[in-house]
């Protein structure tokens, strides 16, 4: 794989997530090799891929090359590579452009997408766990817009304009406002050919109540946002088959739909080698300790998503969220320093700074420790706050200046079909 060998030890970093490359920069310049490998070239801010999915932006705007991140670091390397494997009894990884040893070996593959075992539901419907992906349901919107306007009869229009999402978290919830707003926006200044009240959109959820992680208050109120945008909302409402026209539930509810987004949840990505014990296989989250280390390994360690860590707060494990990744990825940078000069490492602590989802214009919900809050205002707040996380200045200008004419010109500028999504 061409890396150098080095004075230092050196530690390899399979995934450039948020946990991934927060470690990554930790380490920058430091006593150590970096050597940072994922399957694609660019960090993806997962955030915001609804806002892709949606057109309202373009996907370098959350998107951020891998080596630029690294750039400035002469002892860090990036391989494009997927790992295939893990030997731990020769410290080795193999992966798709050969194999590679390690002196600390750091696991942050994050999560992908759960079908709860639906094979019928995996090969019909739309996930969105990464850029490619979006970029489907891009196409597959804008392409479903054009076929109803060329649709023979009602019910061939009907099923292209009837959108379910499933899973009523953050995401399914700020994907149903996105969608709303094309409905509310676009279809009736640009497709005149169309009556936009036929446009249904269908968020459903297995729980009794939207944004089950967040608080009550936020959970209603965004049920509100999503009503007054034309959303409707199924509660208690389970997907048990989808063969690509007919959507079927627990419940009386049946949909006839071209379009089944799937939102209801994530698994762990590990990779294969590990000794049995380190896997939580109900989760495929790898079980570290305190420090992140791995059950049954002092080298060998896993950050954010795919780690769980059980504490007495968090009994299950942090919430699979970007900032347990990012506290991670940056202390373990300096506790894997203090390993190389045999000092001792620092307890991991989640400092919890609280959640938010928007759902459309001035319509956000937020819950702090001790203040929740709702509206404009935790609009601003919720914007401010992804602005400010994205990487690279030149994607936070892009998508501040997107942002600022979509909200005077209720546009949203990327309606491209670049690619067509085929079923
Ligand atoms: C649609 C969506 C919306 C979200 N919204 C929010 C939100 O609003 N707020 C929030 O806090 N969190 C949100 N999250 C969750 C948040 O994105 C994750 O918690 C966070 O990305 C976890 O970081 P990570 O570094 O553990 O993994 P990831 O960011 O998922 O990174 C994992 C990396 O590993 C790479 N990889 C995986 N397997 C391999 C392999 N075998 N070989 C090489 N590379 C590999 C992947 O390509 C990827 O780059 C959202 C997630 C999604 C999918």
């Amino acid at each position: 794989m061409n890396i150098p060998d080095s004075s230092f030890p050196r530690v390899i970093i399979i995934g450039g997530g948020f946990a991934g490359v927060r470690l990554a920069k930790t380490l920058g310049n430091k006593d150590a090799q970096v050597v940072l490998l994922d399957k694609h070239n660019y960090h993806t801010f997962q955030p915001l891929l609804y806002q892709v999915s949606s057109s309202g932006l373009e996907p370098d705007s959350i998107a951020y090359p891998l080596r630029k991140i690294l750039k400035k670091h002469k002892n860090s390397f990036f391989r494009l590579a997927e790992v295939k494997q893990i030997n731990a009894e020769k410290n080795e990884v193999e992966t798709s452009i050969g194999k590679l040893n390690y002196d600390y070996l750091v696991i942050a593959t994050g999560t992908k997408t759960n079908f709860f075992g639906n094979t019928e539901v995996k090969a019909n419907s739309m996930p969105m766990k990464n850029v490619p992906q979006a970029l489907n349901i891009r196409s597959l919107i804008l392409q479903n817009f054009e076929k109803a306007a060329i649709a023979d009869t009602k019910e061939e229009q009907q099923a292209y304009l009837n959108f379910v999402i499933v899973g009523a978290g953050p995401t399914g919830v700020e994907l149903s406002g996105a969608i709303a707003e094309l409905k509310n926006h676009i279809l009736p200044s640009e497709y005149h050919d169309l009556d936009s009240n036929d446009m249904k959109i269908h968020l459903l959820e297995g729980a009794d109540r939207v944004l089950p992680p967040m608080s009550e208050h936020a959970s209603k109120k965004a049920e509100e946002f999503l009503k007054d945008l034309g959303v409707q909302v199924h509660c208690n409402t389970l997907v048990e088959h989808y063969d690509g026209k007919t959507v079927t539930t627990n419940s009386d509810l049946e949909l006839q739909s071209e379009t089944l987004i799937w939102a209801a949840g994530v698994t762990g990505a590990p990779i294969e080698g590990l000794k049995a014990e380190a896997l939580l296989e109900k989760v495929n989250r790898y079980k570290v300790n305190k420090f992140n280390q791995v059950e049954g390994y002092d080298n060998i360690f896993a950050i954010g998503d795919i780690a769980l860590m059980e504490t007495e707060n968090y009994p299950k494990g942090h919430p699979q969220v970007a900032q347990p990744a990012i506290q991670q990825g940056k202390l373990l940078g300096k506790n894997l320093l203090k390993l190389v000069n045999n000092q001792l490492m620092e307890p991991f602590k989640y400092n919890d700074k609280g959640s938010m989802a928007t759902i459309g214009r001035n319509k956000a919900v937020v819950d702090l420790k001790h203040y929740k809050f709702s509206g404009a205002f935790a609009w601003f707040v919720w914007m401010f706050v992804h602005l400010m996380s994205l990487v690279g200045f030149r994607n936070r200008v892009v998508t501040f200046f997107n942002w600022t004419y979509n909200y005077i010109n209720f546009d949203k500028a990327a309606r491209l079909i670049i690619r067509p999504f085929k079923k």
